[in-house]
C-alpha cells in the first residue's frame, strides 16, 4: 500500500491515526534538531515533521538525502500542530514520521514548481509534465475536465449518443489545409486528418442515429494565434429530425446548464442578431454585447458638405464615447495612431467633442459648422459630454476597422467585465463569400449547408445575398461554435458544390459517398459545433486556449518536448516509397 490518505485530506480530527502518505517534496526545511518536509499530490501539501532524539537515527538520516520534487513514502502519526497555517486546509496538523522511503529521486527541476514560478513559457513548455504539477495549470485541466463531464450529462439526458469517427479519412472542407498522412499498403495515396468529422455525423443521420455528439479531435494546418492550435477539441453534434430553433435551444440550454454547474452563473437569454445586422452595428460576426457604443451611419448628414474624404466614401461611421468629451489633445492623438496602425489600418480619425456648454469642438471644424456637427450629434443620441468617433471608407473596411476601434474603447473604459458573460446567437449568415485571391464564391460555412429556401432564385443571379440557414454561438466577442441546418438532398448538393465552381467529376470524386448517402433515405438534419478549448479558456477567465490543453504546440506548431514534428528515418520513407524534395533555404 503506498498511501492510506492523500496529501489533501487530514484535518485536526483525524489527530493519533497512523497514516501513510505519498507524493513530492516540495520543500525541506532543516534546522538541525527539527526539520520538516512539504509533502504534495495532486490534492494538496501535508507537513511531515522530524526530529532529534525522537524520530529514529536512520530515518533522520534519509530526511537529509530529501531534495526538491523527490518521490518519497511517509508513515506516521497525525499530530496536531503547535503553529497553525491556515492558508492551507491541512494546516492544523502535521505527520510525525516513523519511516520513510524514498521511491524516486529527482534532479533539480529547471524551474521552481511553485505557483508563482521563475520558469520562463519556452522552458516550462519544454519541461511541461513539470509544469503540469504546479496548481494553477493543474485546476485548469480539472475545469476542463468538469465541463466534459457536464456536457456529456447534458447531452445524455437530451438522448444523444456519442460515436466516435475515424481519424484517417479524406479532406473535409472548413477552410484550412489538410495534414495528410501517407498510406503505406497505397503506395502514393493519402489520408487526410479530419478537420471536422463533418461528413461523417451526416451520415450518422443518414443511418438513423438521430442526435449524435463526440468530444473530438480535429487537424487544421493553418498560422496559428493565441486561440489556435492545429490540433484542437470541438463538441461535434448533430440531429436529425429537428430544424434551427431547436437545435438553438437545446445548445442555449447546453451552455446555460454549463454555466450553472461549473461556475454557478444563472446566463439570460441568448438573444438572436441577423448575421446583417452584427456587420451594420458593430463590424463583426462576434460582436461582444457586454457593451453598447453601437456603430450608427453618417452619410446623410456628413456627405456633401465639402469634406473629400467624406463625400468619396461609401461608408461614414461613428461611435459614441460616452462621457469621453474631455478627451486631451495627447489621448485624441493615441486614438488616431492606433485606428492608423498595421493592425487597424485606417486612413485617419475624425472626432468630435460634445462640449458641456453646448458647443461642438471637432477636428473637421473647417468643413462642418456647428449646425452640422449638431445634426451628426442628433443622429448619434450625443450628449453634452460625449466624444464622437468617426471613420469612413469602403464599407467593408470601414466596418473592420470601426469594430477594432470599438473595442479599443471598450477596453479603454473598462466596459468589457471580466466575469460578465453575455451570450448570443447570430443567425442567417451568408451561404457565400467571394474570394478576391481566387476570383471565386467559397462557402462560408462549409458546402454542406443549405441556403434559406426563400433565397433560392437567387443563387443564379446574385449569389453574394443568398442567406443560409447558419448559425454562430458568440460569446462576450468570442465565436464559441457554429453550425448550420444542412442540405440532404442530393440534387440540391450537387447544385451547390457547381455554384462553388467543382466540376461534376470533382464533386464526386471528394463527396460522390455523401451524395450517395442522400439518395438511401437522408432525414432532414443539421447540427453543431463548439470549440472546446475556447469554452474551457472562457469558463477559466483566459484568452488562451493553450494553458487549457494538456500538451500545447507552440506558434510555430511545435511540440518543444518531445520535439516534433521531426525528420523520419529513411527506411521509413523508403517503406512509403516517398523521397524528399525539399527547396533550399535562402
Ligand atoms: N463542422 C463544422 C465546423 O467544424 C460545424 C458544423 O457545421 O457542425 O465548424
Amino acid at each position: 500500500m503506498y498511501r492510506s490518505h492523500t496529501c489533501g485530506e487530514l484535518r485536526i480530527e483525524d489527530v493519533n491515526k497512523e497514516v501513510t502518505l505519498s507524493g513530492w517534496v516540495q520543500r525541506v526545511r532543516d534546522k538541525g534538531g527539527m526539520a520538516w518536509v512539504d509533502l504534495r499530490d495532486r490534492y494538496g501539501i501535508t507537513q511531515l515533521i522530524f526530529e532529534e532524539g525522537v524520530t529514529a537515527p536512520e530515518v533522520l538520516e534519509k530526511t537529509r538525502q530529501l531534495g526538491r520534487e523527490f518521490v518519497i513514502q511517509a508513515t506516521g502519526t497525525v499530530v496536531e500542530r503547535y503553529s497553525k497555517n491556515d492558508k492551507i486546509p491541512t494546516g492544523a496538523i502535521e505527520i510525525k514520521v516513523s519511516a520513510i522511503e524514498i521511491l524516486n529521486a529527482a534532479k533539480l527541476p529547471p524551474f521552481m514548481i511553485e505557483d508563482d514560478t521563475d520558469g520562463g513559457d519556452d522552458l516550462r513548455m519544454k519541461y511541461r509534465y513539470l509544469d503540469l504539477r504546479r496548481n494553477p495549470v493543474r485546476e485548469k485541466l480539472a475545469l476542463r475536465h468538469r465541463i466534459a463531464q457536464e456536457v456529456r450529462r447534458y447531452l445524455d439526458e437530451q438522448n444523444f449518443l456519442e460515436i466516435e469517427t475515424p481519424v484517417l479519412i479524406k479532406s473535409t472542407p472548413e477552410g484550412a489545409r489538410d495534414f495528410i498522412v501517407p498510406s503505406r499498403m497505397n503506395p502514393g495515396e493519402f489520408y487526410a486528418l479530419p478537420q471536422s468529422p463533418q461528413t461523417f455525423k451526416q451520415l450518422l443521420m443518414v443511418s438513423g442515429f438521430d442526435r449524435y455528439f463526440q468530444i473530438v479531435k480535429c487537424f487544421r494546418d493553418e498560422d496559428l494565434r493565441a486561440d489556435r492550435q492545429p490540433e484542437f477539441t470541438q463538441i461535434d453534434c448533430e440531429l436529425a429530425f429537428i430544424e434551427q430553433q431547436d437545435i438553438l435551444d437545446i445548445f442555449e440550454g447546453m451552455v446555460r446548464h454549463l454555466f450553472r454547474m461549473v461556475l454557478n452563473q444563472e446566463i439570460g437569454d441568448f438573444p438572436h442578431m441577423e448575421y446583417a445586422d452584427a456587420m451594420r452595428l458593430y463590424g463583426s460576426d462576434k460582436p461582444d454585447i457586454r457593451f453598447g457604443m453601437e456603430f450608427v451611419e453618417l452619410n446623410e448628414v456628413a456627405q456633401n458638405k465639402g469634406f473629400k474624404v467624406f463625400d468619396d466614401a461609401e461608408l461614414v461611421v461613428g461611435i459614441k464615447a460616452e462621457g469621453c468629451a474631455s478627451y486631451t489633445r495627447k489621448q485624441l492623438d493615441a486614438l488616431t495612431n492606433f485606428v492608423k496602425s498595421q493592425q487597424v489600418g485606417a486612413k485617419g480619425l475624425v472626432y468630435v467633442k460634445c462640449n458641456e456648454d453646448g458647443s461642438f469642438k471637432s477636428s473637421v471644424d473647417k468643413f462642418f459648422d456647428q449646425e452640422a456637427l449638431a445634426a451628426w450629434a442628433q443622429t448619434m443620441e450625443a450628449k453634452a459630454g460625449d466624444l464622437l468617433l468617426v471613420l469612413s471608407g469602403a464599407k467593408d473596411e470601414v466596418r473592420k476597422q470601426m469594430n477594432e476601434l470599438r473595442l479599443h474603447m471598450g477596453n479603454e473604459l473598462g466596459l468589457r467585465k471580466e466575469g460578465e458573460f453575455k451570450p448570443l446567437w447570430v443567425v442567417n449568415f451568408p451561404l457565400l463569400e467571394w474570394d478576391e485571391e481566387t476570383k471565386r464564391f467559397h462557402a462560408m460555412h462549409h458546402p454542406f449547408t443549405s441556403p434559406k429556401p426563400e433565397d433560392m432564385a437567387l443563387l443564379d443571379t446574385d449569389p453574394g445575398a443568398v442567406r443560409a440557414n447558419a448559425y454562430d454561438m458568440v460569446i462576450n466577442g468570442v465565436e464559441i461554435g457554429g453550425g448550420s441546418i444542412r442540405i440532404h438532398d442530393r440534387e440540391q448538393q450537387q447544385l451547390m458544390f457547381k455554384h462553388l465552381g467543382f466540376t461534376d467529376e470533382e464533386a464526386k470524386e471528394q463527396f460522390g459517398f455523401l451524395m450517395e448517402a442522400f439518395e438511401y433515405g437522408a432525414p432532414p438534419h443539421g447540427g453543431i459545433a463548439l470549440g472546446f478549448d475556447r469554452l474551457c479558456a472562457m469558463f477559466g477567465g483566459s484568452e488562451s486556449i493553450r494553458d487549457y490543453i494538456a500538451f500545447p504546440k507552440n506558434n510555430s506548431g511545435r511540440d518543444v518536448m518531445i520535439d516534433s514534428p521531426a525528420l523520419v528515418d529513411g527506411t521509413q520513407l523508403d517503406e512509403l516509397q516517398i523521397a524528399l524534395n525539399l527547396k533550399k533555404e535562402d
